[in-house]
């Protein structure tokens, strides 16, 4: 038996991996989340062009669930721009005591389902993992890196 068998993988630190590492920890299953970067944010990690900022209202957005951060939290803009959502999910990530079962780092090359054991085994760049299920919330469409805005918002894509 592999010791650090998890029961679930959560690959992605966005704000929907946070969530799901969040519930599977209290739901008591041994889970770890890998997170492709050096930091949380899925998104509002990865997206830090200027200007880069919510569409909605920033008040629709968080963990309602927690009484902590909902009271500790004020968003200073109706639109919130990237530096401070990605303050928002570190915060949540420290107060939901996420930290200790996140490897950073560690982008997810592949999974693959060995029968006779029963398990996951998922090669990343950090090393290989075993979990008996994986949970890929997300698979990052928004989360590419992007140092500029996507050509639709530019005059030319050359
Ligand atoms: C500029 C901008 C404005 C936006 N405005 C709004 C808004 O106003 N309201 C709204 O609701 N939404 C908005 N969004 C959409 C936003 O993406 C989502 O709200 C939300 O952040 C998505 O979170 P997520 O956790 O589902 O996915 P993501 O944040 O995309 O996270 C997925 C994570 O998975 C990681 N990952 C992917 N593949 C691997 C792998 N193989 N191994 C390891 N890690 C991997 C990625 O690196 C990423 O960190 C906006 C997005 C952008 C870019």
């Amino acid at each position: 038996m592999d010791a650090d068998l998890c029961d679930v993988l959560v690959i992605g630190a966005g704000i929907t991996g946070l969530h799901q590492l969040h519930s599977l920890l209290t739901a008591g299953f041994r889970s770890r989340l890998l997170k492709a970067g050096t930091g949380v944010g899925g998104t509002w990690y990865w997206n830090r062009y200027p200007g880069a900022r919510f569409d909605s209202e920033s008040s629709s957005y968080g963990y309602f669930f927690s009484p902590e951060l909902r009271d500790e939290w004020n968003w200073s803009e109706e639109f919130a721009g990237q530096p401070e959502t990605e303050h928002y999910l570190n915060l949540a990530a420290d107060q939901l005591g996420l930290r200790p079962f996140i490897v950073l780092n560690s982008r997810v090359a592949s999974a693959t389902y060995l029968e006779d054991e029963a398990w996951w085994e998922v090669a990343t760049t950090t090393g290989v993992a075993h979990s008996r299920t994986c949970a890929h919330p997300r698979p990052g469409s928004t989360a590419s890196p992007r140092s500029r805005p996507p050509c639709s918002a530019r005059r030319s894509c050359r």
